[in-house]
């Protein structure tokens, strides 16, 4: 059946493609299908692929990538993802997700300006079940099943309370720690933790995507939860537990709940008797203040990668009739949309060595809240991706940015981050770019010298100007700047800076200070004919760029080698 949409869209812009997503339960085979036919609609936008393991069963978890860019991460440009149907028996997350690639499918096609911005500044990751052998289960009683009928995988294992703990670590730690410490205390809880296939899958997932921001789409309540999910001593529920970044996610819980059509709607019930009707709390709860989730994948997303993950709980009923389907996904549609805009949130840009060039990875980033006169570390750390680049989502504020990286001076920056849209009906908010050159405690002398051009250095060869030493000026200019760069490292090693600090110690090392060594250097540096930052930062992002393309195009799958029963057409 075509539907009326279709046909004005094909009518209008010529598409040879109609996507009819039908409101029901789609079995897996079903769902496949929607995917391939979403992939074929949009080849230039999409691309299909699986998790590292299947399920239990032996069922492949798809995801699909929705990009200007599919199968390459882009400097700059946050990635983002909803996981669904964790919980087999919740189902209205995974018949979402179809709609929504469709509709972001089709809107793209139709040149409509927000999707078209969206997906041109965002590479979208879309799981539709996580756990597809608790969904088969659950699907045979359908929503005359019982309760928890199909939550759990095939092992019967409920896969969101299956991932390692992070959050004892963390409440001992104080929050003090970086991603990179929870990776090795992670590997100690691998020794313990006999993980799911599913749960394995998801872990690997996290850690090898540089995801920002992320919706685990639940059911059988109507509310956004944030974390932390797990109390910190212990109790079962009604204990508040912020995590460093509380703000922050209730600014993010606040924009899928404002957009959500019933969430704030202070008139509706509560979904269970004597439940809490979280419409009175704006349509957002805190996790362990609702009740207590050790080992879930919010909280593990948060103290183990640099995402920051937020639960949807979409309904009261977790196994609706496929009649409300419509319904659900009216309800939710502007708040998925305005959801995946707050990937572009806070602060983001570029941390390089300014003398090579090369990307910095694994560089701490560390923030200070100084709104209004407030001095407020969030002890929450994140790291700059493989490719250097950094993505720190912040609330509305003004902030001090540090950067930290082994073997470089560290580096600070004050920023302010302006208020969101409340809707997608405003403009959106220009995103905050901080890219940061870092300058080298130690430059390598050999290897600058090495970089001069040939002809220079040949020149230079021929010559011998040991009788001119001193005198800069008289100097041709290839040896100015060897002066140059002796001088450079002389007040390096002068500098306070210089040598190991602890970042403790860096942190209580007044700004002001910070700045006007390092600007002092980069003015010495400027002089002595490196290029200036602004062009170190263009040409970089450029060079990334096309580097990523590079050495993405052999490992991207060709979609009909992930999918053998798609045909592949053009578009
Ligand atoms: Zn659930």
């Amino acid at each position: 059946m075509i539907t009326l949409r279709c046909l004005v869209l094909c009518g209008c812009f010529g598409l040879i493609f109609c996507l009819d997503i039908k409101f029901k339960h789609h079995s897996q085979a079903e769902l496949e299908e929607a995917l391939v036919n979403i992939v074929e609609a949009c080849p230039n936008i999409t691309r299909v692929y699986q998790l590292e393991n299947p399920s239990v069963l032996g069922t492949p978890l798809w995801v699909l990538e929705m990009s200007d860019n599919p199968g390459v991460h882009e400097p700059t440009e946050p990635e983002f993802k909803y996981t669904a149907n964790i919980h087999g028996n919740e189902v209205v997350g995974r018949e979402l997700i179809l709609h929504l690639a469709a509709y972001l499918c089709e809107e793209y096609q139709a040149g409509n300006k927000d999707i078209r911005a969206l997906i041109d500044s965002t590479r979208i990751h879309l799981l539709p079940t996580a756990n597809p052998d608790g969904y088969a289960a659950a699907a045979v009683n359908g929503p005359k099943g019982e309760w928890l009928e199909g939550r759990s995988n095939a092992n019967g294992v409920d896969l969101n309370r299956d991932f390692p703990d992070l959050n004892q670590l963390a409440y001992e730690e104080g929050n003090s720690v970086t991603k990179n410490s929870y990776n090795k205390m992670l590997q100690v809880a691998n020794q313990f933790a006999q993980m799911q296939p599913e749960t394995l899958s998801l872990v690997t997932w996290i850690f090898d995507n540089p995801f920002v921001l992320s919706g685990s789409l639940h059911g059988g309540d109507l509310v956004v939860n944030y974390p932390y999910d797990e109390s910190r001593s212990g109790k079962p529920s009604e204990e508040y537990t912020a995590s460093p970044d509380d703000e922050t996610f209730k600014q993010l819980a606040l924009a899928y709940a404002s957009n959500h059509r019933q969430m704030m709607n202070v008139a509706r019930s509560a979904c269970e008797l004597n439940g809490v009707n979280f419409a009175k709390q704006g349509g957002i709860t805190n996790g362990a203040d609702w009740y207590s989730v050790r080992g879930g994948m919010q909280d593990f997303n948060y103290l183990a990668s640099n995402a920051l993950e937020l639960t949807m709980e979409l309904g009261c009923r977790k196994f609706p009739e496929e009649k409300e389907l419509k319904r659900y996904w009216d309800d939710n549609k502007e708040a998925l949309l305005n959801f995946m805009w707050q990937a572009h949130i806070g602060v983001k840009g570029l941390v390089y060595d300014l003398i090579t060039g090369e990307p910095i990875s694994n560089a701490v980033i560390v923030v200070r809240n100084i709104t209004n006169g407030k001095d407020e570390r969030l002890n929450h750390n994140i790291t700059s991706t493989q490719y250097g680049d950094y993505f720190r989502l912040l609330s509305q504020g003004k902030y001090e940015i540090y950067v930290e990286a082994p073997g470089y001076i560290p580096q600070v920056e004050v920023v302010t981050v302006k208020a969101q849209r409340a809707n997608r009906n405003e403009p959106p908010v220009e995103p905050v770019l901080v890219t940061f050159a870092m300058i080298p405690r130690q430059i390598d002398q050999t290897a600058y010298l090495e970089n001069l051009s040939a002809d220079r250095a040949a020149a230079d060869d021929e010559q011998d100007y040991s009788d001119l030493e001193g005198d800069r000026e008289a100097l041709p200019k290839g040896r100015q700047e060897d002066d140059d760069v002796r001088n450079v490292m002389d007040l390096l090693k002068n500098s306070p800076r210089h040598g190991v600090v602890p970042l403790s110690q860096e942190m209580n090392v007044s700004p002001a200070n910070d700045e006007e060594a390092v600007k002092e250097i980069l003015k010495m540096l400027e002089e002595s004919g490196y290029p200036s930052m602004n062009t170190v930062s263009e040409e970089k992002e450029q060079k990334s760029v096309k580097k990523e393309k590079g050495n993405n195009e052999k490992k991207i799958p060709t979609l009909a080698e992930i999918l053998p029963k798609m045909k592949t057409r053009k578009s």
